[in-house]
């Protein structure tokens, strides 16, 4: 079978590289990083350093926040005169929490074909070993940096059933804690995933309130790069006064056999069970 990652002119490869553990580049990223004729780096020196340590000595182009809009139309030039582009982020995959999305879109608006070499990525990582629901999730990145903010949007998502994933960095990871066992309460559950795949990865596992206390118990529980994963909010539960007046305007209108039936598919559990409750709340 035809190889996808034969390294073609023109193309745009989006590459995913190691966030810290070497080991995790994939063959097939470091064959793409050694065809391609230009390397799209966050930081050309780190990624210099990446690449030297493969032995590739690679033309770089820097592409950070702060220059996307013209770096990325000049990359589209290369690009359609048939130049082949890696992109790089500092660590993990590029666009997640970091730069690339403008270039990606202006090369698919323009038919340049955009080939992902997927790999390492902190979030998938640290939700790959959590130990809560990952079926879904809803990755937020980075809280504001700013108390206030920060508040705002926790109390925004403190409803949220999926399991949350964000980014933070260590001089914001115990504010953001205390912020979140305040708005969320400190009996969810979350996780803390610290320097992954690095020499000193820790992870910690509990309640916001006993990770607040973990993070204070000792100054390297702070130190590095952090991954914070949070159980979703608990399904919304009718309180028992709702439940009756529920049962008792059923009954208004059905008979205990009908409105057993109608309870028992809008709250679930046993019909039989709510059948002698409304018997027992008929008039
Ligand atoms: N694009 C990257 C990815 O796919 O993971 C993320 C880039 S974002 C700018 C950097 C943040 O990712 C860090 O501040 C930290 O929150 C998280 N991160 C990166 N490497 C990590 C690691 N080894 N362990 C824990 N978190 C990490």
């Amino acid at each position: 079978m035809k190889q996808a990652n034969r390294c073609e002119a023109g193309t745009l490869f989006v590459v995913a590289t190691p966030i810290g553990n070497l080991g995790d580049l994939s063959p097939r990223a470091l064959e793409t990083l050694k065809t391609v004729d230009l390397v799209a780096a966050e930081d050309t020196r780190h990624s210099g350093a990446l690449l030297s340590h493969f032995g590739i000595r690679k033309k770089r182009v820097s592409l950070h926040s702060h220059n996307e809009a013209a770096q990325s139309e000049q990359l589209l030039a290369r690009l359609l005169a048939g130049e082949s582009v890696a992109l790089v982020s500092d660590a993990g995959t590029p666009l997640i929490s970091d730069p690339g999305f403008p270039l990606i879109r202006a090369a698919r608006e323009h038919g340049v074909r955009v080939v992902p070499i997927p790999g390492p990525s902190a979030v998938i990582a640290a939700l790959s070993v959590a130990g809560l629901p990952s079926e879904r999730f809803a990755f937020e990145g980075f809280l504001p940096a700013k108390r206030a903010a920060r508040r705002q949007k926790l109390e925004a998502l403190a409803g949220e059933p999926r399991t949350l994933a964000f980014y933070e960095s260590p001089h914001r990871i115990t504010e953001m804690m205390s912020d979140l066992a305040d708005v969320l309460g400190g009996d969810r559950q979350v996780f803390l995933g610290r320097e992954l795949t690095k020499l000193h990865e820790q992870a910690f596992a509990g309640t916001a309130q006993a990770a607040l206390e973990w993070l204070g118990a000792d100054d390297h529980h702070r130190k590095g790069e952090f991954v914070v994963i949070i159980e979703g909010a608990p399904a919304a539960k009718a309180s028992h006064s709702d439940e009756d007046l529920l049962l008792k305007t059923l009954l208004e209108y059905l008979s205990v056999k009908d409105a057993s039936h109608a309870a028992a598919r809008i709250l679930g559990g046993s019909r039989k069970a709510l059948y002698n409750r409304l018997l027992a709340l008929k008039p």
